[in-house]
Order: structure tokens, then sequence, then C-alpha cells
């Protein structure tokens, strides 16, 4: 059974105050396992976690995680705002972004943030969009297929992302004659896994991209970027990344490779599912029953608030609050109101007998889950909520009124 922060009690009663549905985020199971991902790595000085902003792109929670020392990854300019508004400057920003409009790079420049080249051909574009840094990451990108083991973890040649070694290493030499002085490497090769073998085998590719490349141009190499693609347990049987035996196996290949070549670099990453997707809980309410070909659940969240079962057919996980205890006798199929039959947060799933006003926490809702949101069928978007440390809730984002979802047609002047 899959433990919640809250009881059946504490949530009617923040319901009362906030009407579902809502996203709730528990902030001390975020300071806690963002703690374990520092204790992790804390054989490496420089390590940093840049906290992924598209998991999860809200100021209070960013706040948290800055408080707990992780800086911002960002990928467009209103990531890179909401990092600013958060306090975060400099070294607490990378700049993780591919196909980079120029004011983009521009205002990254401006926040003197790491920039993180996807392409050989942004170093012109960057030189005319904001200059060139004393230091600068390039996004490495090794082809072929990532396997770890037997399995294929990913497929790089097929990704969009990133530069061939060739391309890097002429990226590292045209770069020192623009004055770079120091190199970061980033790769990102497999996504969502749980494998405990990913980093450490990601980490030992990208040592000894670093020591050959130091090796073939003389670049002095002070950053790894790890990157992200820790996944979660979604399914209850899942196993969760063990993050201390990753720490510990990633220190091992910089032992190996890292001290021998006499660099001294400093790691990262930019998890963002893994910082914050199991803290997250869509909290929904049971409206309809329809009984036709197969039992229907119908709540008053939909595909718009968390769209990962419809777009990826993804399993959340699903608690009757306050039936924790009881058989899970029925099946249903748990819907949305969308005129889209894949709007379905389960299908075919075994529940307690739900009755109309049961709330239903729909569970990992932490990344991708809010911030997927969209408009479509004229849905508005919900509030988020944070669970805080002595059990109150917190408004961290209220809940579109049509008013929002009319302010862009002002240029009609007719709503
Ligand atoms: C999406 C993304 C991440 C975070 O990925 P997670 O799977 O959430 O850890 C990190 N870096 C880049 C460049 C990304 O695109």
């Amino acid at each position: 059974m899959r433990k919640l922060p809250f009881t059946k009690e504490q949530m009617e009663r923040i319901a009362g105050e906030y009407p579902t549905p809502f996203h709730i985020y528990d902030e001390q199971a975020i300071r806690e396992n963002a703690r374990g991902l520092y204790k992790a790595f804390s054989w490496n000085k420089g390590f940093k976690e840049y906290f992924a902003v598209k998991a999860l792109p809200n100021p209070a929670i960013m706040k948290i995680l800055h408080e707990e020392g992780c800086g911002m990854d960002c990928s467009a300019l209103t990531e890179l705002m909401l990092a600013k508004a958060v306090g975060c400057v400099g070294d607490d920003i990378m700049f993780s972004s591919n196909d980079t409009p120029g004011e983009d790079f521009e205002y990254a420049r401006g926040l003197d943030a790491i920039i993180n080249l996807d392409d050989i051909t942004h170093i012109d574009f960057l030189e005319a969009h904001g200059g060139i840094p004393e230091r600068i990451c390039c996004r490495y990108n090794p082809g072929g297929d990532f396997r770890l083991g037997n399995e294929i973890m990913g497929n790089p040649a097929d990704a969009k992302y990133g530069m061939t070694y060739a391309q890097l290493e002429e990226s590292f030499r045209i770069l020192l004659s623009k004055g770079v002085k120091e190199f970061g490497i980033h790769a990102f090769l497999a996504s969502s896994t749980t494998d405990d073998a990913y980093f450490p085998t990601l980490a030992r590719k990208l040592f000894k991209v670093a020591a050959e490349l130091n090796r073939s141009t003389g670049a002095n190499v002070t950053l790894i970027n790890l990157s992200g693609g820790i996944g979660i347990p979604y399914m209850p049987d899942e196993r969760k990344a063990d993050i201390a035996r990753i720490g510990d196996e990633v220190r091992k290949a910089y032992e190996e490779i890292v001290t021998p070549s006499g660099l001294n670099i400093s790691l990262c990453a930019e998890l963002g599912r893994y910082m914050t997707g199991p803290y997250g809980y869509l909290v929904t309410r049971a409206i309809h029953k329809k009984e036709i070909y197969k039992d229907y659940i119908g709540v008053d969240a939909c595909a718009c608030n968390l769209m990962r079962p419809a777009m990826y057919g993804s399993y959340h996980h699903i608690t009757v609050l306050g039936k924790e205890n009881a058989p899970a006798d029925k099946v249903y199929d748990v819907v949305g109101s969308l005129c889209e039959n894949n709007d379905k947060f389960a299908i075919d799933r075994s529940l307690p007998e739900i009755d109309m006003g049961d709330l239903i926490v729909i569970h990992d809702t932490g990344a991708h889950g809010f911030s997927m949101g969209y408009n479509y069928n004229g849905k508005l978007r919900s509030a988020e909520l944070l669970l805080e440390q002595d059990g109150r809730a917190r408004l961290i984002r209220r809940a579109e009124t049509p008013a929002d979802y009319f302010a862009t047609l002002d240029c009609l002047h007719i709503i």
C-alpha cells in the first residue's frame, strides 16, 4: 500500500478551503529527498543538483529546492525568469536548451547562467546573442544505442540533442580560441530509469570523454553534467532508485578515470522527475458514476490536469481516501470530462467501491503533472498547494478563472 502524507479528515478540511481538483506537494518529503541526493554525492566537493524546472515550474517549490542547495536547470526564457525570481543567478542556473531563440541566450547571459550548448553552430549564434562566456558546457550525443548490460535504454542516434564526438572536439578547439577557460560536458541518454547502473555508466563514458578531450585539445574540463533521467516507481511493485548506491558507483568511476587524469571535476545533475515526482498528488472528487458496457467513475479533474495517462498510457496509482483498507473489489475506468476517449486516469483498475463525493488521490503527479497542463475543451488549470511541514496547506498557485482563459483575447475588445 502506498502511504499518503495526509489523512482523509485533513484533506476534507483542505478541500473545504480550496475546491478540487488541485495538485498538492509534500514539502518535507521534497526536502528529505534532496538531502539524500546531496549526501550520496557529498564525496564530490562541487556537486550540485540543478532542478529541471520543466518538471514543476512553481516558484514556491523552486525556492524550497534552492534552500536545499539546488540550482535551476532551465531551457526557456520564462524558466530563466522563474529562476531569477527565486534568487538564482550565475552558477545557480544551468541553461540546457536546444533550438534556442537568440533572446533566450541573451537573457541567460545577462544572468551569467552556465550555458550548455546543444550544437556546434550555436557557438557563432551565442557569440552574436550575448557573447561567449569563460566557462561553458557542451552537450554530447554518442549516437548508436545506449545500453545497460543487454538492455537498450535509449537511442541517442535518433535523438535531436547534442553533438557528435568530432563536433564536440572541434567545438572545444573553437571555444578555446575564443577565450573559454573552463569546459563542461553533458549528456542525457536514458529517461525515467530506476536502473541504478544508469548514472555510473553515463559518468564512466563522460569521464573518459573528458580525459580524451583534455589530452587532444588541452581544454580544462571542470564540470561533468549527468543531467536527468533517474526515474521513480510509478507502479506499486517497482523499486526506488538507490541514490546512495548510485553516488558510490559514480565515485568509483571518478577514482578510476578522473583522478589519474589529473583533472579536477565537479559533478552536477539536472534531475526533475526524481526530485519532485513522488511528492505531488492530484486530488479530485468523484462526481459521476456511469454503468454501461463498463463501469466509469467521472471525476472533476481531467487530462488537462495530468496528461501522462492519456499521452503515454502511464500508470498512476490511485487511492480512494478513507477507503485505504477496504477491499478493492470493484473494477472501474476513472475518467475526466474531455471530449476525448483517452481522457482516463485509470482503465480497468481494481478499487474499493466509490461513492459520489469521495476524494480520489492520484499519486506521483509532482513532475510533468501540472506543468504539462493545457486548456483543451476550455478547461481551466487547477490550483497548486503546498503541504507544509506543520501539516497545513498553503496556496502556491491559484486556480485559473474564465477571465484568465479569455485574457489573451483582449485584442478583440468583445469579451
Ligand atoms: C527533461 C530534462 C531534464 C530532466 O529530466 P528528468 O527525467 O525529469 O530527470 C534534465 N535535463 C534536460 C536537458 C532535460 O531536457
